[in-house]
């Protein structure tokens, strides 16, 4: 039988109480949920301290204390999905100090009328400890299964096809599902308020394999070190920047904001661009590195305006005037954008492009791509549409050869001796084709001993401690939140890692603040890279 749908339990099997559209996370530290726990079961903090450590996660911690709950008819009301959530959602819209002891009585709440199961799951949830496991694949291909129920194979893919491209458009599984079972996805469209996940794009081994790739002749492109920002402008004609983590960035870039709203001269749009820094006294542009301190940033932002300014490279269109451009092939796209952009120096410019379809020429312009400064290039098919989300061939980046890919920490080791104190070795997945992280192998080398030389043990460890999930001995467990390119000197199969991989000498290199765990690499890449 058909599950009804829900819009809301959707989010707690994907570990969330809002669509991933919202990236809002609930922000309740263990101390707080200690508290509640505490409140909720009558056992002292201690006590629960210590059944923690005994049991090394705070969900089984409750589990244990909750178990005898039943027989003594501690419950109050029955507990609803409804009620998960709203309750969850009040906690994230509290801020400030005086708000702790609201988000502790909307937890007591919930534990009140929960069971030892439930009590276990909520708590989980809260703590952002359940993202491993569901990944976005295997949520698609279950609601492709209860709402359309394929007979084939091949069906089956096409639907999945299609829920992943209705899901692409807004980023909402509750509504995907819902719209999935009264066969409606077509209603689904993109909508210039709200962030869209991006088009990403494979590796091409060089010039050749390019072309095979996208078709000749190809637009080829510069590949800017920045980071990808989509500019929306909404019926209410505000100017909403989104990160591809899909964070509103706004605030943090008011400047590129004014850029957009006066060069980009039309009523509603959403455009795809790269924000690259450049050095203001000598116009040269900077790595992504030296500006990604602009993303998080919350005041003194003039002041970094001036400090670090930053140009949009506009790269493609997906909306204008209240219509979805992604159908239309890329040449299309590039008119377009070339018509509604004033271009501006070191405010707003279209991408530094060539199209041809000679080896020699195109190879010219990877080599002046990389003088000047620029990562590569990015290689167009000229008839190709805009998928969103969708890492496809449709372009693709050319770079020189490196041995790199991001992955999301997982956990992490105290040291010893001397470096007691700090975490020194940290456990790294990437994810396999459903979407769920799988291990492969732990990297400890790369970071500096001291904060002067870059980025540091301790500013790690600081950050790692922020989202611990368990301890148990020397190891920590961390909500998948911290992306780092991990750079290695090979790649061995190996069964100790559930990705069946292992890199060898592995080195972080670098943060990505503007990843989340659904951007590392994939099992697939990593078995590319063996050849
Ligand atoms: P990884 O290889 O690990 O995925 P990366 O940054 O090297 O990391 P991608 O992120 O896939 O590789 O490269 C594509 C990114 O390059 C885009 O997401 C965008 O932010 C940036 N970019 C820079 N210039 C362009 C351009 N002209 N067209 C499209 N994307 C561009």
């Amino acid at each position: 039988e058909k599950i009804k749908p829900n819009t809301n339990y959707i989010y707690l099997i994907q570990g969330r109480v809002f669509p991933d559209y919202d990236p809002r996370e609930l922000g309740v530290s263990t101390q707080i949920l200690i508290k509640a726990i505490s409140k909720a079961s009558g056992h002292t903090e201690s006590e629960i301290i210590s059944n923690l450590k005994k049991q090394g996660d705070l969900g089984l911690a409750a589990f244990e204390l909750f178990k005898t709950k039943k027989q003594q008819g501690l419950f109050t009301k029955k507990l609803t999905v409804e009620k998960v959530i709203t309750n969850l959602q009040r906690i994230t819209s509290l801020e400030g100090k005086g708000t702790i002891q609201t988000k502790i009585d909307l937890i007591v709440d919930l534990l009140h009328s929960a069971d030892a199961t439930e009590s276990k799951y909520i708590l989980r949830t809260v703590l952002g400890d359940l993202k491993i496991g569901v990944g976005n694949g295997i949520i698609r291909d279950s609601i492709v299964e209860n709402c359309f129920k394929p007979e084939s194979m091949e069906e089956k893919k096409k639907l999945s096809d299609e829920v992943q491209a209705a899901y692409n458009k807004v980023t909402d599984f509750a509504v995907v599902f819902q719209k999935s079972c009264e066969n409606k996805l077509n209603e689904l469209k993109l909508s210039a308020g709200r962030p869209v996940k991006v088009m990403l794009y494979p590796k091409a081994k060089g010039v050749e394999d390019a072309f095979r790739i996208v078709g000749k002749p190809a637009t080829f492109e510069y590949k800017y070190d920045g980071f990808r920002i989509m500019i929306n402008k909404d019926e209410s004609g505000e100017i909403k920047l989104f990160t591809r983590r899909l964070e509103d960035v706004s605030k943090q870039f008011p400047d590129l904001v004014e850029f957009a709203k006066e060069n980009i001269n039309a009523k509603t749009f959403m455009v795809d661009s790269e924000a690259v820094g450049f050095d203001p006294k000598t116009k040269k542009y900077k790595e992504f590195q030296a500006i990604s301190q602009r993303i998080k940033r919350k005041y003194e932002i003039e002041k970094l305006i001036k400090e670090i300014p930053v140009e949009l490279k506009v790269f493609d269109i997906i909306y204008l005037e209240g219509k979805s451009l992604t159908e239309e092939p890329y040449e299309e796209r590039r008119k377009i954008l070339e018509r509604i952009i004033s271009e501006k120096d070191w405010k707003i410019k279209l991408a530094d492009q060539i199209t041809t379809d000679n080896e020699d020429k195109a190879s010219e312009f990877f080599d002046k791509a990389l003088e000047e400064g620029q990562e590569g290039l990015m290689v167009k098919g000229l008839d190709k549409v805009y998928k969103p989300g969708a890492r496809i061939g449709y372009a693709v980046k050319w770079k020189p050869e490196d041995k790199d890919f991001d992955l999301v920490i997982t956990g992490a080791e105290w040291g010893t001796g001397k470096r007691a104190g700090t975490l020194t070795s940290f456990d790294v997945a990437c994810q396999d084709e459903q979407g769920t992280l799988v291990d492969i192998g732990k990297v400890s080398g790369g970071l500096k001993e001291k904060k002067e030389e870059g980025l540091s043990y301790g500013e790690m460890t600081e950050l790692l401690e922020r989202s611990k999930i368990s301890e148990e001995g020397k190891h920590i467990r961390v909500k998948p939140s911290i992306v780092v390119t991990v750079q290695y000197q090979n790649i061995q199969k190996s069964p100790s890692y559930s990705s069946g991989y292992a890199l060898r000498f592995p080195r972080i290199t670098r943060m990505r603040p503007d990843r989340n765990a659904e951007d590392v690499a994939t099992v697939g890449e990593i078995e590319e890279s063996l050849n």
